[in-house]
């Protein structure tokens, strides 16, 4: 028998980014979903502030897009300075021509608590929610559901958890998942946002001296900028004021009250690491609970939306029971080959060996190798669009694409051709031929991947059957 206590399908334990656009996709879908949050408030740094065009994308299906644009900022050139003299301007990002297909291709600075913030205000106008102030102490489960214990309060029954409680994640050291990883650089670091005099708000700053690297960054829509200072092995990283201010001192040429405000401190040690498992039973794990990154490239919070935008639509379905439990295998099957990938590519852009290009915007992940992913035509062209590719946008006949797409439903499209089609629930998208995506019929997931792909739409009904699209 379930103990007392509140009943939920989707307990999601963390409102940082993935917990936030978890919920926010499971309200869409109707799903009945609650987020418990150990602070008292939303996180207030700015930790995460690189925006990907991945993520554009999917936060122009959220219907968040025109929020964010409206705040936030452009990435600045770097600014190098020594002793005191600037020494010339380089960019970190090689820019790169919006396309019908790709229509996003700049990165968005949006300092992370204020995109948590326009997730949160989005979630709220859905009816979804989140309890402040409740901290997962406990988690156990059963055939039927899971049930979540807290430091104050009683507890949570669910049929699903999901770990979005970050890269120390309780849950997932309650479940026993283990990580694997190593140290990207042993070398302590510090991030803060303050208000600083002196400097000008067109670049990023970047200071380098013998005591480490010193980097200041503008936060475009805000007054903030965020520091990221470096420090030798084994150095104690003073975390006060006076603190900042000492190493602002010394390792640039402002001084010490020039730093007018500290509004947010942390100390961190890049690692990259993977959870071995996503799943265990009941409980999933996403975001920074499944993999931790370096900063360096801006992957963590962008590669932490897509677990949340892969999971929520498959939790919904078998929810509301279209789809066998079994789809719930390939989140870890797609998620975790993914991030292994990100893991991998963010390490090498902290260690300079890779530059921030098309790899980093996210445009080109795929699921290509996922058991969902179903291509029927034999001997296509090595660079043609095929089943578990991202879906690209375009204008055809009167349609944008991503417009089609936007809500929490399939799309079935087919492309230059009149083929017949099966009864589906699911809407009806017709376009002439257009080059991007040849000719055929394409059924397109809820997260804007390609599902099945077809020159007719031979053996189409099976795969719509299984994920309960069929007309009755
Ligand atoms: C300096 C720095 C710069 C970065 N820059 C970028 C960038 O440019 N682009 C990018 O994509 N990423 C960047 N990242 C990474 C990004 O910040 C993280 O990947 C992102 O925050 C992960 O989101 P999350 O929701 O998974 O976890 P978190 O943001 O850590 O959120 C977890 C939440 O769970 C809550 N919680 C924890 N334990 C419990 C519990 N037991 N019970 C209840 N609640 C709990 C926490 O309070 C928190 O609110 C950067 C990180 C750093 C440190």
């Amino acid at each position: 028998m379930a103990p007392r206590g509140m009943h939920t399908d989707v307990l999601i334990i963390g409102a940082g980014p993935t917990g936030l656009a978890l919920a926010l996709d499971l309200a869409r879908h109707g799903a009945a979903a609650l987020v418990v949050e150990r602070g008292a408030e939303l996180f207030p740094g700015s930790r995460g502030k690189g925006l990907q065009p991945r993520t554009l994308e999917v936060f122009h299906d959220f219907g968040v897009l025109d929020r964010v644009r409206a705040v936030a900022g452009h990435y600045p050139p770097n600014l190098i300075w020594r002793d005191g003299e600037p020494q010339g301007e380089h960019r970190m990002y090689d820019p790169a021509e919006p396309s019908e297909a790709e229509p996003y291709t700049e990165v968005l600075m949006l300092p992370q608590w204020r995109t948590q913030q326009v997730l949160y205000g989005r979630l709220r106008e859905l009816g979804g929610e989140v309890a402040f102030g409740r901290e997962l102490v406990g988690l156990t489960q059963d055939e039927e559901g899971v049930t979540a214990e807290f430091a104050t309060g009683g507890p949570v029954r669910a049929r699903y958890v999901v770990a979005a409680d970050g890269g120390r994640s309780t849950v997932r050291r309650l479940l026993g998942i283990g990580m694997t990883g190593e140290t990207v650089d042993p070398d302590p670091m510090l991030v803060a946002d303050v208000r600083v005099d002196g400097l000008d708000r067109e670049h990023w700053h970047v200071f380098r001296s013998e005591e480490g690297l010193l980097a200041i960054c503008p936060l475009g829509g805000t007054e903030d900028f965020q520091l990221v200072a470096q420090f030798r092995q084994g150095a104690a990283v003073d975390l006060t004021v006076e603190g900042l201010r000492r190493v602002v001192a010394a390792r640039s040429h402002l001084a010490a009250e020039q730093v007018t405000e500290l509004c947010w401190i942390s100390e961190f040690r890049p690692r990259a690491a993977l959870a071995d498992r996503f799943r265990a039973g009941r409980v999933f794990l996403a975001g920074d609970a499944a993999h931790v990154h370096s900063p360096a490239g801006g992957q963590g919070l962008n590669t932490s939306v897509q677990d949340a935008y892969n999971l929520g639509w498959k939790l919904a379905a078998v929810l509301a029971g279209r789809a066998d439990e079994a789809l719930l295998d390939s989140y870890e099957e797609e998620r975790r080959a993914n991030a292994a990938a990100m893991l991998e590519l963010s390490t090498r852009v902290h260690r300079g060996e890779e530059r921030r290009g098309r790899a980093t915007r996210q445009l080109g992940l795929g699921y290509r190798e996922s058991t969902l992913s179903v291509e029927t035509r034999p001997g296509l062209p090595a660079d043609a669009l095929r089943a578990g590719d991202r879906a690209p946008d375009g204008r055809r006949g009167g349609t944008r694409l991503f417009d089609a797409f936007r809500g929490p439903h399939w799309t079935l499209l087919t492309v230059g051709t009149d083929a017949a089609l099966p009864a589906v629930t699911t809407p009806v998208v017709r376009i002439p031929a257009y080059e991007v995506y040849g000719t055929g019929v394409f059924l397109v997931r809820p997260d804007g991947y390609l599902g099945w792909a077809g020159a007719t739409a031979d053996g189409l009904a099976a795969y719509a059957g299984r994920q309960g699209l069929l007309a009755p």
